[in-house]
């Protein structure tokens, strides 16, 4: 397979057709999987704010101020405002702020970026991601979208791409019931195909002012496997969460 950027994309504003500037720019193939940073799907979506439109509560200002004390650095409340109203759960309040989006998706400030942001102080990922994915699939000519953020991992150095949203496909290829090499049936392997490749194109994308937000995998071939649409893990079933609730930063 092939991956590519799309050339010469804009500034993506509020309103912008995001499907309409790919098309353009690029001739794209039925069985492409195109891979959209959410970063420019939050702006075409409108979802940029200024920090003042988080007036922190209480809980928001004990949260900074405790940021504050753990960190030394400044830590504006009107953040952890933001951040708690994107979530349905904290994960962790302290040394971090690590809160389940309401769509699912784990990560540390909920996603919201601070970084390629002109237009205001905070970008906050989009709503639904697979929704958004499933739009801008219906302008483009292929099967399949990806929307992908940059995230860290527990038990890992650095942050990579991962999906957060995708439509036209299965989120993993599952492999249970097939054989290895010495014909022993395989019993618990799903692969989570489309972190794989929203990891790949973010290789692509880079992290900077590259302006790469959208790549190309083309001639992928998802190969004779069954799929499966599970994504993020709920809290009953995972167990390392778990683990979490019951845990408390004493630094
Ligand atoms: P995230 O991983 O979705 O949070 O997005 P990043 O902030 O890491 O940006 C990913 C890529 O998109 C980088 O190459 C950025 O330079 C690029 N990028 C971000 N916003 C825009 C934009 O509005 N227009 C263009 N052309 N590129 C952008
Ligand atoms: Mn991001
Ligand atoms: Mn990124």
């Amino acid at each position: 397979m092939e991956l590519f950027a799309v050339p010469d994309l804009p500034e993506i504003r509020e309103g912008e057709d995001l499907a309409a500037a790919i098309r353009d720019r690029v001739d794209l193939r039925p069985d492409d999987v195109v891979c959209v940073a959410s970063t420019v799907v939050s702006k075409a979506e409108g979802r940029t704010f200024d920090l003042d439109d988080f007036p922190p509560s209480e809980r928001a200002r004990g949260i900074a101020s405790r940021l504050e004390a753990i960190s030394g650095e400044e830590k504006d409340p009107r953040f952890a405002q933001a951040v708690l109203e994107e979530s349905d759960e904290l994960l962790l309040e302290a040394p971090f702020l690590l809160t389940a989006t309401r769509f699912g998706h784990v990560g540390v400030n909920a996603g919201i970026d601070r970084s390629n942001v002109p237009a205001g102080d905070l970008l906050l990922l989009p709503e639904d991601p697979t929704e958004s994915a499933e739009r801008i699939r219906e302008g483009l000519p292929v099967d399949r979208v990806i929307v992908t953020d940059t995230c860290g991992r527990p038990f890992r150095h650095g942050q990579r791409g991962v999906a957060v949203g995708w439509a036209g496909m299965h989120a993993s290829r599952d492999w249970r019931g097939e054989t290895d090499r010495d014909g022993r049936e395989l019993g618990v392997t799903v692969e989570n195909v489309v972190d794989e490749l929203a990891a790949a194109a973010n290789l692509l994308a880079g992290e900077g002012d590259g302006g790469t937000p959208v790549v190309v995998v083309r001639d992928f071939e998802w190969g004779a496997h069954g799929g499966s649409d599970e994504h993020f893990r709920a809290v009953e079933g995972d167990f390392v969460r778990q683990a979490l609730q019951g845990w408390e930063f004493d630094g």
